[in-house]
């Protein structure tokens, strides 16, 4: 049974459709990263859960009890959002126990859970201070301490890192996964950027225009993804349509390349492939032993730092390649590429029913 489990949800505003049947389940101690880009329905899918708002169609349950008719603060939910409004005017322990003296728990049993839980976010040596005193990063420590030491059942995280600068957003998402897998807290973690749902989750759920279009890990949202805008979302990437001939090559005007054995498809079909930036090589004209090799010239250089993207053409089609920035081609340089047929996916929706 999932901890969390949505059933054909909808969500409408008057005319406009914002959820359209999503079904979605959360295991227990998982983290699910609901991803998508601004508008797609994260929020209002998360205000559903915690219960501030109610689904036009569709159960929700925890542990497979239907929430329909629970109120809010009966659902046992912690949520932390981007705007974390601490309380001014308290202290950091202060805050901290602003939930649990709201519950009437015993004064002794809230001092040893502030102790505990501010050891656990780092922060025992700033209890005493206010949140003006706190830069960005530690004030977001207390909005989750504040929220994990009422130990919700489900804790649910809207972009939580977005006001706060690149290098804090990796500590801090290393920081609460570590937490939530040190803790096996349930936790549903919205966000619109992709390095971190891929890093920070179990499962990623990719929300476009309302509709749930991936569910699955990491590493196959992102190498296997379900169509052309869920590929495109995760990263730009090189797209391109071919027919698969009978000997299960891929044809293209533009040349052909080998297929993978593990992809079933139909002769005949026409088909549209993908390829990673990263997945691709550049070799000297002369490089023995490679299939799937391409005569390109190199036609634009953009260096990252860590990596490098070339654009290649082949004839009439481009391709973008990545790599470590360890060497620097120059434009106009004449290479082999290399699209190993392991790397190559075709859109399951286009295979003729056919699965990898
Ligand atoms: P962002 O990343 O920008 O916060 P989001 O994915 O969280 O976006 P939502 O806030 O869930 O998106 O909004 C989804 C859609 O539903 C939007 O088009 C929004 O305008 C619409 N919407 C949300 N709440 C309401 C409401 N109360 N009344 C009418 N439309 C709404």
């Amino acid at each position: 049974m999932s901890a969390l489990g949505l059933e054909v949800i909808s969500k409408r505003f008057g005319a406009f459709t914002a959820l359209d049947h999503i079904d979605l389940d959360v295991g227990s101690g998982e983290l699910v990263a609901l991803l998508g880009p601004s508008g797609c329905g994260k929020t209002t899918l998360l205000r559903l859960i915690a219960g501030l708002d109610a689904p036009s169609s569709g159960t929700i349950r925890f542990d497979g009890r239907d929430m329909a008719d629970v109120a809010v603060r009966k659902r046992g939910v912690g949520m932390v959002s981007q705007h974390y409004a601490l309380f001014p005017h308290m202290s950091v322990a202060d805050n901290i126990a602003f939930g649990l003296k709201a519950r009437k728990l015993a004064r002794e049993d809230i001092k040893k859970r502030v102790r505990e839980i501010l050891q656990i976010v780092q922060l025992d040596s700033f209890r005493d201070r206010f949140p003006a005193q706190l830069s960005g990063g530690q004030m977001q420590r207390v909005a989750i301490a504040r929220t994990l030491v009422t130990e919700p059942r489900i804790l649910l995280m809207d972009e939580p890192f977005a006001s706060l600068d690149a290098a804090l957003r990796i500590d801090m998402r290393r920081f609460v996964r570590t937490l939530q897998q040190r803790y096996g807290i349930t936790t549903v973690f919205v966000t619109h950027d992709q390095d971190e749902a891929l890093e920070i989750a179990d499962r990623v759920a990719i929300l476009l225009d309302g509709k749930l279009r991936q569910f699955d890990t990491p590493d196959v949202v992102y190498h296997r993804p379900a169509d052309t805008e869920v590929a495109r979302f995760l990263k730009a990437t090189n797209i391109f349509a071919g027919t698969v001939s009978p000997e299960g090559r891929l044809v293209m005007p533009w040349g052909e390349l080998e297929l993978s054995r593990d992809i079933a498809v139909e002769p005949g079909k026409r088909v549209t492939a993908m390829i990673r930036d990263e997945a691709l090589a550049l070799f000297p004209s002369d490089h023995p032993d490679q299939s799937n090799l391409l005569p390109v010239v190199v036609s634009r250089v953009d260096f990252h730092g860590a990596t490098v993207s070339y654009v290649v053409e082949a004839g009439d089609m481009q391709f973008t390649v990545e790599e470590h920035s360890t060497r620097r081609l120059e434009p106009g340089a004449a290479l082999h590429l290399s699209a190993p047929a392991r790397h190559l996916w075709l859109f399951p929706s286009e295979r003729g029913g056919a699965s990898a």
